[in-house]
């Protein structure tokens, strides 16, 4: 599981260890994001929230989760960004000893402020796949395009100033009480996110490996 600052670029780390080790990585913005464009009233209504700045209710998020692993998680799981509050780690916990497995690692990507709004400031989203890159990763002729599905690359609507100091406050107060809630077990790991992407999974690479041994 990866927990992280808002913004800090934690999809494309997920990403690179599907690719790596071949787990299923799933983050509640994914999840989300393909229940507004079904279309559902879940979906639409909890657009409507995050656009906001604010988080999707844990009881919500803990469902979708749950649906999510019953279908994929049976070789291994990884998390982007879930769980975001106590509340959600408290059911994930029950989530799991109900599937009669343990988490192995809980891993704290620590980004500064100044790093979370540097890379939201460069961000661009696909708003096909959701395939997040940077403007400055990339070079586009005219038209930004992504380079899996063609679709259109965009800045995300909720990258917002007032929108991310929400989400920063909502961060302090929600997220980062999870760190003393992992710090009871042998779980948590903290990792330095404001170096580069290569640096970062390898940190992570070496823990996970480490894990599976
Ligand atoms: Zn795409």
């Amino acid at each position: 599981m990866l927990l992280g600052a808002p913004g800090s670029g934690k999809g494309t780390q997920a990403e690179m260890i599907t690719r790596h080790f071949a787990i299923s990585v799933t983050s509640p913005g994914t999840i989300l994001r393909r229940e507004r464009d079904l279309g559902t009233p879940l979906g639409v209504e909890a657009d409507k929230i995050s656009k906001q700045g604010g988080l999707v209710p844990d009881d919500v998020i803990v469902h979708l989760i749950e649906e999510w692993l019953n279908l994929h998680g049976k070789e291994g799981f990884v998390f982007d960004g879930f769980p975001r509050t106590v509340t959600q780690a408290e059911r994930l916990n029950d989530l799991l000893e109900k599937l009669d497995t343990a988490l192995d690692l809980a891993i704290w990507l620590e980004v500064s402020e100044e790093t979370v709004r540097d890379r939201i400031a460069s961000r661009l989203q696909c708003r096909r796949c959701g395939f997040t890159t940077s403007v400055t990763s990339a070079s586009f002729a005219d038209r930004p395009v992504c380079p899996y599905c063609d679709g259109p690359l965009i800045r995300r609507e909720d990258d917002d100033t007032s929108v991310l100091q929400k989400r920063l406050a909502e961060f302090k107060s929600k997220t980062e009480p999870l760190l003393s809630f992992y710090e009871k077990g042998d779980t948590l790991h903290r990792i330095d996110g404001n170096r580069d992407r290569e640096a970062v999974f390898a940190d992570i690479s070496a823990l996970i490996e480490q894990r599976s041994k």
